[in-house]
């Protein structure tokens, strides 16, 4: 079976123009900078770049090497936060209701099924700042955005707006560092043929809108896009999905790549060089040592 699938990214996505991590109730949070700015974003517009840097944030965390504050908050600055908020909650819709189905908590419980969360309580996680008069506040909003618009595309960008892409909305940095790491792992296993008995928490495709009217117009069948986890997780599984698969693992350094080429082992020329050196010295290249700028460390990967 082939297909024409096409990505196209909800016009109302948004970035903010700068982030912070910052330390609220013994929890890291990523969260933007107070009156940093708000832009609007096409977050499939650079979809394989986004993929490959998601990959490659799980990577490290997968070998237990160090990342830099900076560099998540980079990422955030390019790309926006992933919309955990949202991605978790079973029921979409959950300011609406006195309860959240969330999956698999956080990844960070460990809990298999799902588990209820009172919706304020919910809130409150990923709106740490908010106090309990500004989330309820917050909640009949939401709630009176549901009795005026009766189109569903409207309320989800609308409800969307006020959470995910408030100035207030923050995720916790082990959150972030879990997905990564799960997206990466899912990664490595696959290409080792390793069984994938391991849960998929971070394949949902739940919260997907069609866009079936694309059939119509240029033969297509469109997903829109609302916030970055479900760009991240669909292009992930597109790209396992090809025929010929272009999504690959660096033979020397370990990084997530796209190839031009089919064939292509090395994510660098430089790595393809250094690569050949160690051949050359009749070093076999085991999988169980790491190669870095600074020398070699053997790999122990982070695989609970
Ligand atoms: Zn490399």
């Amino acid at each position: 079976m082939k297909t024409n699938l096409r990505l196209e990214s909800s016009p109302f996505c948004y970035v903010y123009s700068k982030y912070k991590i910052e330390e609220i109730n013994g929890k890291r949070y990523v969260m933007p900078e107070e009156k940093a700015a708000r832009k609007a974003i096409s977050i499939t517009e650079h979809i394989d770049d986004l993929l490959i840097e998601t990959l490659n944030i799980g990577k490290k965390e997968f070998f237990r090497q160090p990342i830099e504050e900076f560099e998540l908050l980079n990422y955030y600055a390019k790309y926006g936060s992933f919309g955990f908020m949202i991605d978790l909650a079973i029921n979409k819709y959950f300011v609406l209701d006195e309860k959240v189905a969330v999956r698999d908590p956080f990844y960070i419980n460990k809990k298999e099924n799902v588990d209820f969360i009172n919706t304020e309580e919910y809130l409150k996680f990923f709106l740490p700042k908010l106090n309990k008069r500004e989330i309820n506040s917050l909640i009949k909003k939401c709630k009176s955005a549901a009795n005026e618009n009766r189109k569903e595309d409207y309320l989800t960008s609308i409800i969307n707006e006020y959470l995910i892409y408030s100035e207030h909305y923050a995720e916790p940095l082990e959150l972030i560092l879990n997905y990564t790491r799960a997206l990466y792992k899912h990664f490595y296993w696959a290409l080792d043929n390793k069984p994938l008995t391991m849960k998929l928490p971070f394949l949902s495709v739940n919260h997907l809108e069609h866009k079936i009217e694309d059939l119509y117009y240029n033969n297509s069948f469109g997903f829109t896009i609302n916030y970055l986890k479900q760009a991240i997780d669909i292009s992930y599984s597109m790209q396992m999905a090809q025929d010929v698969r272009l999504l690959k693992i660096c033979n020397f350094c370990e990084k997530a790549f796209i190839a031009n080429n089919p064939k292509a082992e090395y994510d660098t020329p430089q790595c393809k060089n250094k690569a050949n050196v160690y051949k050359s010295r009749g070093k076999t290249i085991s999988r169980n040592v790491i190669h870095a700028d600074d020398g070699i460390t053997v790999k122990i990967p982070n695989i609970d």
